[in-house]
């Protein structure tokens, strides 16, 4: 999908960071209408906004993703409303950090709800669609998350993230038989609000602040990955790891896996050891 003009886009996680960011990227290609999804309304008028001034319109349709029958409500008004939809972009998420054994099952449920099963009801809601007429693109923003486990205490993250790459694969396999594209982005850190308003559990406050450090020193922006997600769609390429650390990390851990796995254990044991004094008990 080379041209992008004229192109309906829905945008999950459209209000914040990488969202609003493809959102903005995508009409700045031509592309029209931008299909907004989101759970935060606000959000989704600021960045419908930021689209309109680009002269594109705009669809405003606030939504769960984990909610399936609101996907699946959200995708029947998309459609009504901007007759087809070309291109599905799910970049909605959100994050816990906490040690596994203090999370609650709503709270694995929550992370999973949004960042695996919210990919899967759009998807479910939309690729008929992009089968009966032949033609469209999906792309899922999982995450490096979802090819390696970085660090401690974001278990249902990489639940999630590891999940959103397997599904992905399994859908392109089938898609692409149907022309259909297919592409699954793997950013690694990316400054964005999702370090602020993730819930932290089990450590002081502080910790936020020491994680988001560590996870920032080698972010980009979400503009940056924003083009990633349009290049990756005009070129149809299946698999895009954004920025310079990620891309080393999958390097190593696919072809010294054999080192990778006692690394890993190593540092994590200092990661634990590190946090141990700011545990709440
Ligand atoms: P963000 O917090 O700026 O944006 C996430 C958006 O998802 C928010 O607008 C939020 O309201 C929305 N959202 C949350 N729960 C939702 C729900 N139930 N239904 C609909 N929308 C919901 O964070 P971001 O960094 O832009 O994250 C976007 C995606 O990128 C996520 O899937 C995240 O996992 C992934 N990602 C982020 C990073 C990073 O370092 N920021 C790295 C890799 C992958």
């Amino acid at each position: 999908m080379q041209d992008l003009k004229e192109k309906a886009v829905l945008v999950t996680g459209a209000a914040s960071g990488i969202g609003r960011a493809t959102a903005v990227e995508f009409a700045r290609e031509g592309a029209d209408p931008l299909i907004l999804s989101d759970i935060n309304p606000k959000g989704l008028e600021e960045t419908a906004a930021l689209v309109e001034r680009l002269g594109c319109r705009t669809v405003i349709l606030p939504a769960d993703v984990s909610d399936y029958d609101a996907v699946k409500e959200m995708a029947s008004v998309a459609l009504d409303q901007a007759g087809r939809v070309d291109i599905l972009v799910n970049v909605a998420g959100t994050a816990i950090i906490s040690p596994l054994e203090l999370m609650t099952m709503e709270e694995w449920k929550k992370v999973v709800g949004v960042d695996l099963f919210g990919a899967l009801h759009t998807v479910h809601c939309l690729y008929p669609h992009m089968l009966e007429r032949g033609s469209g693109h999906i792309v899922n923003i999982a995450s490096v998350a979802g090819l390696l486990a970085l660090h401690p205490y974001n278990a249902p993250y990489y639940l999630s993230k590891f999940g959103t790459v397997g599904f992905t694969e399994a859908l392109m396999l089938e898609a692409s038989a149907h022309g259909i594209g297919v592409t699954c982005i793997c950013p690694g850190g990316v400054k964005t609000p999702i370090y602020d308003d993730s819930p932290f559990k089990g450590f002081d406050e502080e910790v936020r602040e020491k994680v988001k450090k560590l996870m920032l020193a080698s972010a980009e922006e979400p503009e940056d990955t924003a083009r990633a997600i349009v290049d990756a769609v005009k070129k149809n390429r299946y698999l895009v790891v954004t920025t310079p650390v990620a891309r080393a990390g999958y390097f190593i851990r696919r072809h010294f896996s054999l080192a990778w796995f006692p690394l890993m254990r190593a540092v994590s044991r200092r990661f634990v050891d590190g946090l141990e004094k700011y545990r709440v008990r």
